[in-house]
This record gives C-alpha cells, sequence and structure tokens, in this order.
C-alpha cells in the first residue's frame, strides 16, 4: 500500500506532499497530490520534513550504565577502568534492556539506522554480542543496526583475537579495535587490516582518542590503507589529537587521509566530556579538526558516541543535541552540521544519503520547526518519524501555561 504525507514544510520554504510506493521509495514530491483509494494518509501540518538522521558511533552494550558503572575522574583511562571493575558481569538480557531503550529513544528522535560498537574481549567475551544481535533481530525492521566488534589487545592477548573472529561468525559487520591505547599500535592495526581484508569486511577504528599533538595513528592508518590497498571501507573515530596541531600539519594529514578514502566521525559529546580534565586553564575541546579535513574532501560525520554510561554521563540520544554541539563547540554552520548526522552519517556507515524526492528511501523526519537552524537550536519534542514510508515513531507533548489570563 502506497502512503501520502501531506503538507510538509521543504527546507527550501516551499511547502509540498510525498507520496512513497510500496518499496518504500519516494514516488512523488508535488505541491498537492490527491489521494488514492486505499492509500493511507499522514497530515503532517506544516511541519518540517526532513531526512532522516543516523548514529554512525554508538555503545549500544554500555549505554544507560552511568548510575551503576561511576566514573569520578571523568577522564577515558577512568572511564576504562571503571568499566573493567563493573561491566563484566553484565548478561545478555540486561544488555539487551539496555541497548532496546536506547535504540527506541533514538527511533523517538529519529535514528534510523545507527553502527554499534560492541566489547569482544574476555571475560565477558560474545555476551555483548549474543544481546545486541537479538535487538538486531528484533527491531532490525524499524532500524538498520551495524555492529563494530570492539576487541582490546589482540596482539597480546590471543584470546581476545579469537573471540573477534567469533564475533565476527556470529554476525558482527564491521572490524573495530583502538590502536592508541595499545603497547604495539602498528602491529594491531596490522591484524585488524589482515581480518578484515580475509573477510571483505569494513574496518571503524577508535583513533588519536588523546589531546597529544604527536599522536599520528590517523596518519598511519591512512598510509597502511594506501599502501595495502585495502578497498572494503575505513572509518576513523574522534581523530581528537588533529585537533591539536598547528594549521599546517593538520593540512598535510588531512589531505592523506582524504587520498587514503579514510571517512572521519566527530564526536563532540564524549569527547567535551572526556578529554581536557588536566588542562585547568584554556580547556582544550577535545574535537578533531572539523574544517580541515572537511576541506581537504574528508567525508566527516558527527555522532553521539557513549550516552549515560562512564564514558559520558550526559547524553539524550538525539542527534539535534550532536548537531547543536558541532554548532557551539564546533563552529559549523547548523546546515552543514545536520548534513554530518544526516547524509555523511549515512556515508561513513557504507548507507545512500536520503533525498526527499523521487527515488530516494523514505525514511524521514517532521518536526515543529521553520528551518534547519531553529530545528537544531530547540530539537523540538514534537515529531513524526518514517521508515521506508510507514509512520515508526510519533512524539505529541501537550503545553499548558494556567496562571496565563
Ligand atoms: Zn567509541
Amino acid at each position: 500500500m502506497t502512503g501520502l504525507f501531506k503538507q510538509a514544510l521543504l527546507v527550501g520554504g516551499e511547502t509540498v506532499d510525498v507520496r512513497v510506493g510500496t518499496g518504500g521509495l519516494i514516488t512523488e514530491v508535488q505541491g498537492e497530490l490527491t489521494p488514492a483509494d486505499g492509500e493511507t494518509v499522514e497530515d503532517l501540518d506544516g511541519r518540517l520534513l526532513l531526512s532522516a538522521p543516523a548514529e554512525p558511533h554508538a555503545h549500544l552494550d554500555k549505554a544507560l550504565t552511568a548510575d551503576a558503572v561511576p566514573n569520578p575522574s571523568g577522564d577515558l583511562m577512568g572511564a576504562i577502568n571503571a568499566w573493567r571493575a563493573h561491566g563484566y558481569d553484565s548478561t545478555v538480557d540486561d544488555i539487551h534492556r539496555r541497548a532496546r531503550a536506547a535504540v527506541l529513544r533514538g527511533l523517538a528522535h529519529g535514528i534510523t539506522a545507527v553502527r554499534s560498537h560492541v566489547n569482544v574481549l574476555d571475560p565477558s567475551g560474545v555476551i555483548p554480542v549474543e544481546a545486541l544481535l537479538r535487538l538486531r533481530d528484533e527491531l532490525g525492521h524499524l532500524v538498520e543496526i551495524q555492529l563494530v566488534g570492539l576487541v582490546a589487545q589482540p596482539d597480546t592477548q590471543p584470546g581476545n583475537y579469537r573471540l573477534l573472529q567469533e564475533a565476527l561468525d556470529m554476525g558482527v559487520d564491521v572490524v573495530g579495535g583502538c590502536p592508541h591505547v595499545e603497547a604495539d599500535r602498528r602491529e594491531v592495526l596490522r591484524l585488524t587490516l589482515d581480518l578484515a581484508g580475509e573477510r571483505g569486511l569494513p574496518i571503524d577504528l577508535h583513533t588519536d582518542e588523546n589531546l597529544n599533538p604527536e599522536s599520528r595513528d590517523l596518519l598511519d592508518l591512512a598510509r597502511t590503507v594506501r599502501s595495502t590497498g585495502f578497498e572494503s571501507g575505513v572509518v576513523a573515530s574522534h581523530c581528537v589529537s588533529l585537533g591539536m596541531m598547528d594549521a599546517g600539519e593538520q593540512q598535510a594529514i588531512a589531505h592523506e587521509v582524504a587520498e587514503a578514502g579514510v571517512g572521519v566521525i566527530a564526536l563532540p559529546q564524549t569527547n567535551l566530556f572526556l578529554q581536557g580534565r588536566d588542562h585547568p586553564t584554556a580547556t582544550p575541546r577535545g574535537l578533531t579538526a572539523l574544517r580541515a579535513l572537511d576541506q581537504a574532501g574528508v567525508v566527516v560525520a558527527g555522532g553521539a558516541d557513549n550516552v549515560q554510561d562512564p564514558f559520558n554521563s550526559m547524553g539524550r540520544v538525539d542527534p539535534f543535541e550532536t548537531a547543536s554541539l558541532l554548532v557551539m563547540a564546533g563552529h559549523l554552520l547548523p546546515h552543514e552540521a545536520w548534513s554530518w548526522v544526516t547524509d555523511r552519517a549515512r556515508l561513513v556507515m557504507g548507507l545512500d544519503p536520503i533525498e526527499i524526492a523521487p527515488g530516494s528511501q523514505a525514511d524521514l523526519m517532521a518536526v515543529r520547526a521553520g528551518s534547519v537552524r531553529e530545528a537544531v537550536a530547540s530539537a523540538p519534542t514534537d515529531r513524526v518519524i518514517i521508515k521506508g514510508g510507514r509512520v515508526v515513531a510519533r512524539t505529541t507533548v501537550a503545553q499548558e501555561f494556567p496562571g496565563l489570563s
């Protein structure tokens, strides 16, 4: 059955009707369309219609644990140590319950695709993978879920490397890791590329998540990708140290990253939380070199990363929150920031961008706002979320001011 969405305000200011065909693709966008027999009609009542956002970097297995797993120091090693001390006893049911709550919160906010890293290490093994695969089976028709196997010390702990292989056998889609916290980061990089290459899978690595301007994991990654001819898709997440270098170094590295075809995901929320705690004055923002990467032609996206866990005690699973931080802390323009959490987020996930035009997948979000800037600034609660032409989430609010006469 086709669907007709009436009275949608487009970013350009035009009000249109949008028809979606049985395959979930947009078939018509016109000033006014007449409902066909049996067609489902949804009146968007002048809401701003946007392409649905995607979350390119989450940690669903850790979501919503901030109260149970506190991180008093607030920095990255404090978070890792807190998780090691408390996080391993989670059960499949517990992880599934928390991850499900986070995904549905994101869906209500418009997220119809999410890439989540998932721990694969001793002693929790593949328990988190089991939980998130169960979630993908359950909610995959509403939210496209990609999983990244996040391994630690694969060079020194062969058991962890075998767990990563097991996770990939189970259905994990992407090979991950954190070279910047490893003893032999280049060996970890080699292992990662070899394993992903054997299986024809993409790579998504936590990279340079520190404020050391000498850190060069992003550059090593770009050069290794070029020298090996790896072709299955590479993403580097965080890349914070690049933001600490001088402009010339930023441009030179950004150029090599672009040439290697490596995408970058900036994660303002977690890095504003974790980084810079040992710089009490003129505290660095903990963001990568957004402009230098963008101007070099790198596909740069924005993500929310951790949500209310020891790595970030805040977070609402809302792309408007991420976009707002990219404007406030990263000095992007609002429409740029919105592109980074929508089209660019899908691109780094290997998904086609969405357009409000015939032929595009009808993953859409309608909000009460007059412009992208207003939507990012206001993060309206009132939202209608559309996946493949079907309304999959709807939030409405009732507001009163009884004291006003
Ligand atoms: Zn992460």
